[in-house]
């Protein structure tokens, strides 16, 4: 009896073997099924990867529209910062402009001119302070004033008008919008530059390309803001360089 117990099981044994190696598939399969099931639950859950943002490539751009994402906040300093310029070149010393009639003293001390609701194309202004020679003046004074991007002045409070410091390396940093046009003038920025223990410049600077350069008469192709576009708006960049310091 014991025998024909033992016989049937090697005999059953044999018979699933065989059956296993006659389809070749079963065990694929039960290996696909297996993974399948370790599978399932992390592709019905999302995924704890961030989406992949679309490149922009110059095979793409004219066929497809791809959304480029970009940063919610304005280049940095040190992103947007040129380098110094080689005065040996024969640069000349920022002239001096008119002040005009919206000038207020005692600004708020700060480095961005936009505040929250403000409507106008973002604008960052960079660049160096610099002495004759082009070298970098740290704490150097820059008080910015502008029209808004309506072209209007805030001559009751202090709306687009702010001071800064040069830092350690000569620079300085100015978050803004392109100011507005208003009748008699070109589309410009005002400013007062002072080296410490130094005469104050006061000045303008302008923007190329604009209709109004031509007619304003105080216009000067010196005080021009090298401006190029990025996607977080216009970048410009201007160095004033002190006469007489
Ligand atoms: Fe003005």
């Amino acid at each position: 009896m014991t025998q024909s117990i033992k016989f049937s099981f090697w005999i059953s044994l044999l018979v699933l073997a065989l059956a296993s190696c006659g389809t070749g598939t079963s065990l694929p399969e039960a290996s696909a099924t297996h993974l399948q099931a370790l599978t399932v639950p992390t592709s019905t859950q999302p995924s704890p990867i961030a989406p992949v943002i679309p490149t922009y490539s110059s095979e793409n751009a004219l066929t497809q529209a791809i959304p480029i994402q970009v940063a919610p906040t304005a280049p940095t300093a040190v992103e947007t910062i040129p380098q110094i310029p080689d005065c040996s070149a024969g640069m000349q010393s920022t002239p001096a402009m008119t002040e005009g009639p919206y000038y207020k003293p005692d600004t708020p001390k700060r480095t961005s001119l936009v505040e929250p609701g403000m409507g106008g194309t973002p604008l960052v202004i960079t660049g160096y302070v610099l002495t004759p020679d082009c070298q970098p003046v740290p704490g150097a004074f820059l008080d910015f004033w502008q029209a808004d991007d309506r072209g209007v002045y805030d001559n009751a409070g202090y709306r687009m008008r702010g001071h800064q410091f040069t830092d350690e390396n000569g620079r300085y940093y100015l978050e803004t919008v392109l100011p507005g046009l208003y009748p008699g003038r070109t589309r410009h920025i005002h400013v007062k530059v002072q080296a410490p223990g130094g005469p104050v410049l006061t000045s303008q600077l302008f923007f190329r390309g604009e209709v109004g350069n031509q007619s304003d008469n105080i216009f000067d192709p010196a005080l021009l803001v090298a401006i190029q576009e990025t996607p977080q708006g216009q970048l410009g960049t201007f160095n004033f360089i002190l006469a007489g310091y």
